[in-house]
């Protein structure tokens, strides 16, 4: 847990803006927290909404965060707090918008938190194939279908891990850009 504090320490949470207003400094407490394994029961993607992340935008903290997240992954926390930090991982992958004070420095918060989780695309993978526990490997399994570009290596994955992963998943409900990268293919060739 030791590297987790320390990439919650480099980071400036008293210099960002939270979603709700205040400093960010209530955030990485929070993240503290759940990475000692202290979480509340509900889904931690759900305490971090309106400040982190929303359904509309990121907030100027969520690069910072997904730094931390990757950090806490890689420490091989209990199943229970993998699944946390994937659902709170994907919800900012996934963000689609930046906050307009950020936007207005010239930010991209999703673009950011993107470029910083590919650093954990290996992860990813190991995450599917290990199998601890189903709504984990649904949850990387979904992440690496927006960072990983290596299509052919996915398919691979979605392939070996077909026991295992959701339906959404296997089938491509989720992510529908196989059958959209077929239907370009066709058209081209
Ligand atoms: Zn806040
Ligand atoms: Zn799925």
């Amino acid at each position: 847990m030791r590297q987790v504090e320390d990439e919650i320490a480099r980071q400036d949470w008293k210099g960002m803006r939270c979603g709700c207003g205040r400093s960010a400094a209530h955030i990485a407490r929070e993240l503290l927290r759940i990475t000692a394994g202290g979480a509340r029961d509900e889904a931690t993607s759900r305490d971090f909404e309106q400040h982190v992340w929303s359904p509309v935008v990121l907030y100027e903290p969520a690069p910072a965060v997904t730094s931390v997240l990757l950090a806490a992954l890689a420490a091989e926390p209990a199943p229970d707090t993998r699944f946390r930090l994937l659902d709170l991982l994907q919800s900012l992958v996934t963000g689609e918008g930046t906050d307009p004070d950020s936007a207005r420095r010239g930010l991209d918060l999703p673009e950011l938190c993107r470029e910083r989780a590919a650093r954990g695309i290996e992860l990813l993978h190991r995450e599917v194939l290990s199998n601890r526990s189903p709504g984990a490997a649904g949850a990387a399994f979904e992440i690496l279908t927006v960072l990983d570009p290596d299509r052919a290596r996915l398919r691979d994955l979605r392939e070996t891990a077909a026991d295992w992963l959701p339906v959404c998943c296997r089938t491509g409900l989720c992510h529908d850009w196989w059958e959209d990268e077929e239907e370009s293919r066709k058209a081209a060739g």
